[in-house]
């Protein structure tokens, strides 16, 4: 009898902090996809794959040696030996991110080991970008977290920066956010909720808010 729990946003639509959150609520298993797809784009630049190589970069994310917790409260990631869990948070990693999220091949390796993860939890919160509509459409509770750029640019601490700015460093900023999402849309479609994903638009609600708003809808 096992429960699913599948959550897909854009990137600072507070998804990670909010399942992490709800998972250690609930004593749920956690597992967050986009670390998977960093830890892949880490293992590619370590070994030097040219990410423009497709075949290349899917021979290199076939043998990725991947390691992750599904412990909400101690989210650990490893290759092989080494402790990337910080270092595939790195500007580096972000911007090179989506060239591995858009090969194919490696989409569908990495989507796999998700199955498989989740196949193996008897109850897991599981997030990214394609969860409630091709990791697992099964899910008994499917949710797509949005919020308007504006609140994910405020929550990124970006605004703070661009306070001190010009008009046009507020723009620009804005413009990188926009630009992210629609290089992620190219892999996969998370603006629009499929049919039966409830979406859940955070962009005036505070976290412990938006946190009750999830569990309330596992709890139905
Ligand atoms: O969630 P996060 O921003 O860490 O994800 C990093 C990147 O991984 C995203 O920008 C996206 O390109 C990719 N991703 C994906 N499918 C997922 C999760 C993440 O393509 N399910």
């Amino acid at each position: 009898n096992r429960l699913i729990i599948a959550v897909d946003g854009p990137s600072g639509s507070g998804k990670s902090s909010v399942c992490r959150a709800v998972a250690t609520q609930f004593g749920a298993d956690y597992l967050d996809t986009g670390a998977m797809y960093r830890a892949a784009t880490w293992y590619c630049l370590d070994q030097q794959v040219d990410l423009d190589d497709e075949d290349a970069v899917a021979v290199a994310v076939e043998e990725l040696p991947l390691n992750i917790s599904t412990d909400p409260e101690h989210q650990i990631i490893c290759v092989d030996q080494t402790d990337v869990t910080e270092a595939i948070r790195e500007p580096r990693i972000s911007e090179a991110v989506s060239e591995v999220a858009t090969n194919r091949k490696a989409r569908q390796l990495l989507i796999n080991a998700q199955r498989r993860i989740i196949d193996e939890s008897g109850f897991i919160v599981a997030e990214g970008r394609d969860i409630t509509t091709v990791v697992a459409p099964d899910a008994q509770v499917r949710v797509l977290l949005t919020a308007s750029a504006e609140a994910r640019l405020r929550r990124r601490g970006l605004q703070l920066e661009a306070a001190s700015g010009a008009a046009e460093t507020q723009e620009a900023l804005r413009r990188q956010v926009l630009e992210r999402d629609k290089k992620d849309s190219k892999a996969s479609n998370f603006t629009e909720a499929a049919d039966g994903v409830a979406v859940l638009d955070s962009s005036d609600l505070t976290f412990e808010e938006t946190v009750n708003s999830l569990i309330t809808r596992i709890d139905d």
